[in-house]
């Protein structure tokens, strides 16, 4: 998608402090961090919400909590813990509309989140 700010990050038009890519996927520090850790992971492909995710893209969408999960492991956060969350749509407050799996952790991550 020409307009979408994670597609021109993904394609190196708009910088970003990358810690991660592989052929599927891409992750980022968040520019606003909420957290030590906020490291964004998303797919290569250009998918706008979870409501868009089909059964093809499962496999894709499945790579973002290994990767996700293997950053944490590097990072220290396995012990103490961290959050991986997908906020979708208006009520989620979702604002970027290419799907992005938040990695949070390195303090106490509340519940509900609000
Ligand atoms: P959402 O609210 O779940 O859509 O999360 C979007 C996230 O993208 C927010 O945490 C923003 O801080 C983050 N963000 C927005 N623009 C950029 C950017 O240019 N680089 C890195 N992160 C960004």
């Amino acid at each position: 998608m020409s307009d979408c700010l994670f597609c021109k990050i993904r394609d190196g038009q708009i910088p970003a402090k990358v810690v991660y890519q592989d052929d599927t996927c891409l992750a980022f520090e968040d520019i606003n961090p909420q957290a030590p850790t906020h490291v964004l992971f998303i797919p290569r492909k250009h998918i706008a919400t979870v409501n868009d995710i089909t059964e093809g893209d499962e496999a894709t969408v499945g790579h973002l909590f290994t990767a996700a999960a293997k950053l944490a492991h590097q990072r220290g956060h396995d012990a103490n813990g961290y959050r991986v969350v997908m906020n979708t749509n208006r009520d989620a407050g979702q604002t970027v509309f290419h799907i992005h799996l938040h990695l949070l952790a390195g303090r106490p991550l509340m519940w509900p989140p609000g």
